[in-house]
């Protein structure tokens, strides 16, 4: 992984700055978006390095009072590995405002890092961090970020079985002014996954296969499959790439 900006993207209109500062299938995602009016910003996924990436985007640590929302698409390591930090950086920091993060019902890994994170400090946590199952097509509204969920399919392979199993996934469509953008998190073809991206004003879309896999048994979005999604979007950006190596 020589050149990192590969790993790098971002938009912006009037309203909303969106940045990717660092996405990569199997390593981490953390997509940032931020209200040109009020700053206040809002995370989709933390992978790991999320502190270090958000460190070097926006050039301060305030960013640790500026979260307002933190929404986890699912519970795969790369894209929940950096909340351990980014609450670990908050209290050494002092934040006092409570920390609202949204995850599709029984997202464990989620729930056992907060849960980890909250009991481990109890005495000395300065913010409360609240998580909230949301069903998909609920409704998760902030003074900020007006969030809806949808479930996305993302086949799981880690179960040792041959039998299909589905993680909880979800992808969401953040409406800030008028501005929506829409995150499909990791998912292979499904209807959920058109629902988000459709007349959004930015589709963030996973992207991970260069080659659309003959496997019935899909896990992700090849860049064809992904491309054909953003058609229905206003305007698209694909992340989440395989890192190369060499
Ligand atoms: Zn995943």
């Amino acid at each position: 992984m020589k050149n990192l900006d590969e790993y790098k993207t971002t938009w912006e209109n009037d309203e909303v700055h969106v940045d990717v500062p660092f996405s990569a299938a199997g390593v981490g995602t953390t997509i940032v978006l931020t209200s040109k009016f009020t700053g206040k910003i809002m995370l989709l996924d933390v992978g790991d390095g999320a502190v270090r990436d958000l460190l070097i985007s926006l050039e301060s640590s305030e960013f640790i009072n500026e979260i307002d929302l933190i929404a986890i698409s699912h519970g795969h390591f790369d894209h929940v590995g950096g909340l351990y930090t980014l609450f670990g950086f908050m209290r050494m920091l002092g934040r006092e405002k409570p920390l609202n993060i949204i995850i599709p019902p029984n997202c464990k890994e989620a729930i056992e890092i907060i849960k980890g994170f909250r009991e481990l400090h109890q005495e000395t946590l300065p913010f409360k961090i609240w998580y909230h199952e949301i069903s998909p097509g609920s409704d998760f509204d902030t003074d900020f970020f007006k969030v809806k969920a949808y479930e996305v399919e993302h086949y799981s392979l880690e179960h040792a079985t041959e039998t299909e199993i589905l993680e909880p996934a979800h992808g969401y469509r953040v409406q800030i002014g008028g501005t929506v953008v829409a995150y499909t998190g990791d998912t292979r073809l499904c209807p959920g996954a058109e629902e988000i991206v459709t007349d959004a004003s930015l589709a963030v879309i996973e992207a991970t296969h260069l080659e659309t896999p003959k496997s019935t048994r899909r896990v992700h979005l090849s860049v064809e499959e992904a491309k054909t999604l953003g058609a229905l979007a206003k305007e698209f950006m694909l992340i989440h790439s395989i890192p190369k190596l060499k």
